[in-house]
């Protein structure tokens, strides 16, 4: 792999999701839309587009491109807010609060992005879950910082490598919208078999 090619933070989020279900997207380049991903695609049509407002004491910056060179990774935070000098990185998820402990990685992996862009420290960043209608304050507490980083250089060091089996989480893979491509019941049941 090119060292120098970055990880997008999505992709981060897919490798702490599910193993399989990054080297399905990454490796393989698959895609599928359900219910999940088109809901989403339609409820974050509001920060999709690069911009800046003020509210109150509060700027806001919607879509903001970062990177960390350290890491090797990059991407799209859906916003980033200042207020009295303190920036809090904001993710806009369509599920439940506490459902997937993916996210928290990739927003804590864009703190970590911003922290090297601004040589600021970041304590915490938020995640609003639509389905609740909730805020979720993610603290980027050492431990977290720390497991962000693993989970980076994991996933790069499972790029070109083979293909992952199927996770035992019948959660995750009923709400996955690869589920028909990566037919995890059935390679169970096969692997059974053999
Ligand atoms: S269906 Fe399950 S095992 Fe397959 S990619 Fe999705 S989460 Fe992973």
């Amino acid at each position: 792999m090119n060292e120098q090619y970055y990880l997008p933070l999505a992709y981060l989020n897919a490798w702490e999701y599910c193993p399989r279900r990054f080297f399905l997207e990454y490796e393989l380049g698959e895609n599928a839309d359900n219910e999940h991903i088109i809901m989403g695609r339609h409820l974050h049509r509001h920060v999709d587009d690069e911009g800046k407002n003020v509210e109150g004491d509060k700027v806001v910056y919607r879509h903001q491109w970062v990177w960390c060179d350290r890491l090797l990774v990059n991407g799209i935070i859906d916003a980033v807010e200042e207020n009295d000098h303190q920036l809090v990185p904001v993710e806009f998820k369509k599920g439940r609060m506490a459902n997937h402990k993916s996210d928290h990685f990739q927003l804590c992996g864009a703190a970590l992005c911003l922290e090297e862009r601004t040589g600021t420290n970041i304590p915490y960043g938020e995640i609003f879950y639509y389905a609740n209608r909730r805020r979720e304050r993610v603290e980027f507490t050492s431990a977290l910082r720390q497991a962000t980083e693993q989970a980076i250089l994991a996933a790069r060091s499972a790029i070109g490598g083979k293909m992952p089996p199927p996770i035992d989480h019948p959660q995750k893979c009923r709400d996955c919208s690869l589920q028909k491509i990566c037919l995890p019941k059935e390679i169970k049941k096969l692997r059974l078999e053999v």
